[in-house]
């Protein structure tokens, strides 16, 4: 006897007719370019496959902003590349300062603890970026090994801004600096080496606008140098950097690759090699600040304030009267647009990551956001709004610190 074979309804029964425009916090819409070289398999092993991993490495040195020889890729969410990032530098007894401001970075912490790390969480207040001195403090008392902190916290939407002096600084004390920049990388600053940081952490589906399942991860020298003289070995196989290097860098087998997902990420990287960094910066600065207006100016507040406000995903205060998962489910529903809701707080989210920052996806998910408050029964000034948008998106900006 063999049990029953299922009864199914079929993929594109399941799926939407109209695909739904993917504005949240992840994934986010990929280029024709992407897709398409997602849908090839060829062999993992082999001269076409060393090229074009030859190529990602060296593509993904300039997008990290390194000279580092060390990039990885993970068969894996941005989580795995953030447990490879951990488990690799830190083991029994390290001591892991975690500067906590989120969902993410708690996350960092907890993969620290579960190696067995003596973990000191640095919990900073709502809505707010650490404090230097603060950090500085706990570097001279507790003296970390390995801090982790994350670039820009998706969950609540703050930017961590002083992250190249947080770096800086722990880098004085000898310190290993593990930075999770997997909403960021590639739409706003992050210069490894200058910012003397040990390993970077990126997934697929944010910023880099591939697709979910391929994450990159670059190391120091020195962060490897710290891996080679580890007293045990990585206890997970499959996210053991000197194991992956056997891949990564010497052609030879670890795993079976992800190998699309490998093709994709290549021709993601390659159209920010193309679009160069501070093009995307000014373009993403400018569609992030150009929704942030449009937003206020409908009449809406922002969570953030803008001295640690995020500029690849905002976070809007969900109106009195209305349900976030009602705007979620509505805007979804009705206008065909993805937005987020949020861990536990009453905002929604809407991202600007890649393929996001585009002005025709800008004018739909306001004119959408918009609408739906007011089926909902809200009060908004939408002309006014969409006005704001249009402005700020032909204002010239100026990105600090390319
Ligand atoms: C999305 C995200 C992650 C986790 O990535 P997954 O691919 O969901 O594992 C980690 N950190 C940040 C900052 C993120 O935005």
């Amino acid at each position: 006897m063999l049990i029953d074979v299922p009864k199914l309804i079929s993929l594109d029964e399941i799926l939407p007719t109209e695909p739904l425009l993917m504005m949240g916090a992840g994934p986010v819409p990929i280029p024709e370019q992407v897709a398409k070289a997602n849908s090839i398999v060829i062999n993992h092993l082999g001269d076409t496959m060393a090229k074009i991993i030859s190529q990602v490495k060296q593509m993904s040195r300039y997008v990290f902003q390194t000279q580092s020889p060390w990039i990885l890729g993970v068969a894996g969410p941005g989580s795995a590349a953030m447990e490879m990032a951990v488990t690799n530098l830190v083991w029994q007894d390290t001591r892991v300062l975690s500067i906590s401001n989120g969902f993410f970075s708690s996350r960092l912490a907890e993969m620290a603890s579960r190696v067995g790390a003596n973990v000191k969480t640095f919990q900073v207040e709502e809505t707010h970026i650490p404090d230097l001195a603060q950090i500085k403090q706990l570097l001279d008392t507790f003296k970390p090994e390995v801090i982790t902190l994350v670039q820009g916290e998706t969950s609540n939407t703050v930017c961590n801004k002083n992250l190249a002096e947080i770096s800086q600084l722990a880098h004085q004390y000898g310190c290993y600096v593990i930075v999770d920049a997997v909403c960021t990388l590639s739409t706003m600053a992050l210069k490894m080496d200058e910012w003397k940081i040990d390993a970077v952490i990126t997934g697929g589906q944010k910023g880099l606008s591939s697709i979910p399942g391929v994450s990159l991860i670059a190391f120091s020298e020195r962060a490897y140098q710290r891996m080679h003289a580890r007293p045990s070995k990585c206890p997970q196989w499959c996210l053991d950097a000197q194991l992956a290097e056997q891949f990564w860098h010497h052609g030879s087998y670890h795993y079976t690759a992800p190998v699309s997902g490998i093709l994709a990420i290549h021709e993601a990287l390659a159209l920010i090699c193309k679009e160069t960094l501070e093009s995307r910066f000014a373009r993403h600065l400018r569609c992030s600040l150009a929704l942030q207006r449009g937003i206020e100016a409908l009449g809406l507040s922002l969570y953030v304030p803008e001295q640690a406000r995020l500029n690849s995903v905002i976070g809007i205060n969900v109106p009195e009267g209305i349900e976030q998962k009602d705007l979620c489910r509505h805007i979804s529903s009705r206008y065909r647009v993805e937005i987020a809701g949020s861990f536990g707080l009453n905002i929604v989210r809407i991202g600007q990551m890649g393929e996001q920052s585009r002005a025709h996806h800008l004018f739909r998910t306001l004119h959408a956001f918009g609408c739906s408050i007011r089926d909902l029964g809200g009060r908004i000034d939408l002309p006014t709004g969409m006005a704001e948008l249009e402005r700020g998106l032909q204002a010239s900006v100026t990105t600090v610190d390319n």
